[in-house]
């Protein structure tokens, strides 16, 4: 896989960034969690929280998220988020079944969002990842431009079988596309599903950007992985990226925190995840196993051949008022 065991610390915890064991094929959770624990927010928005209701404690995806997450930070056992994993086979995320990252990441944030019993804070939750846009259909029959607002948790990006930039992928999600056969929209005002176009209009960006990179592409009937390089920076502006669409988006930087990681074909993959602590240096997470990585390892997963590794998700957090100023040259 062209990285050597022995550069691999044991250590259940460096830095507060711990090894979770894999069980069950557990590496697309335990990357997932990675990422979470690495979004501070999240945790510190759980902790508000005094759960009560109706609902068992071992079918409680928050109440269990919350534990897993601090036992990652408070105890030495190795296996702290082994009720998160009991409790998320309850919800069709099963032992010894490999799982999509960004399936995991959403069903995780819906589970969240229907089962917390308190609903103000289950809403401050989704509004951490929060992607909102109105899409603007044009039926190609009457030319009436329908507005459909809806949010996204996770920016779907679909990638070229060429060299892609995280900016292009970007821009090229917000431009104008021909919907195809198979997604057809009804059109209420022909009372029919019309040939149209879709194009997304930004309403607001949330505290937590997170990037679903779409390496896995269906075609007949069968899925395969795109090794295709995306780069991407450690700082994105997005109001540099879409200045042409939204000429008036004021400066939105986010810095990159963590990177999932998927390794292998389509069909039988492994999971990892480089995380940023909060002292900027970067962790590689592969299941037990954490070790210290450089910036330039990271940049390695922007492309891939078959079998190495590939960032599939990127998560960016908000950048301060403070950094936007000191970084505004
Ligand atoms: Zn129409």
């Amino acid at each position: 896989m062209g990285l050597e065991m022995s550069r691999y610390s044991m250590d259940r915890r460096v830095l507060g960034i711990r090894g979770l064991l894999n069980f069950g094929l557990s590496c697309c959770v335990n990357a997932v969690l990675q990422s979470f624990s690495a979004t501070t927010e999240l945790l510190e928005l759980l902790k508000r929280w005094q759960p009560s209701g109706r609902l068992e404690e071992k079918l409680n995806v928050p109440l269990q998220l919350k534990k897993a997450l601090c036992a990652m930070r408070e105890q030495l056992e190795p296996a702290p988020h082994r009720r998160f994993l009991d409790c998320l086979h309850h919800y069709q995320i099963c032992w010894y079944t490999a799982h999509d990252a960004d399936e995991v990441f959403h069903s995780i944030l819906n589970l969240i969002e229907k089962q917390m019993s308190d609903q103000d804070l289950a809403t401050e939750i989704k509004n951490l990842f929060k992607i909102k846009v109105e899409g603007h259909i044009l039926c190609s029959e009457c030319t009436y431009t329908h507005h459909v607002p809806t949010y996204f948790l996770s920016l779907p990006l679909h990638v070229r079988e060429d060299t892609n930039t995280l900016e292009d992928c970007i821009r090229s999600f917000f431009e104008c596309q021909k919907l195809e056969d198979g997604e057809l929209f009804y059109c209420e005002r022909c009372g029919e599903k019309t040939q149209s176009s879709q194009m997304f209009k930004l309403v607001s960006l949330p505290s937590i950007l997170c990037i679903h990179l779409k390496r896995f592409r269906n075609s007949e009937g069968y899925t395969r992985k795109l090794y295709c390089e995306v780069s991407f920076p450690k700082i994105i502006n997005i109001a540099e990226v879409l200045h042409k669409e939204h000429p008036e988006m004021p400066e939105n930087r986010y810095s990159l925190y963590a990177v999932i990681v998927h390794s292998g074909k389509a069909m039988f993959g492994h999971y990892t995840a480089y995380v940023c602590s909060l002292d900027g240096k970067w962790y590689y997470t592969n299941d037990s196993c954490v070790r210290e990585a450089s910036w330039e390892e990271v940049q390695q997963t922007y492309r891939g051949h078959l079998g190495s590794y590939t960032a599939y998700m990127l998560l960016y957090r908000r950048a301060s008022s403070d950094i936007v100023q000191t970084s505004s040259e």
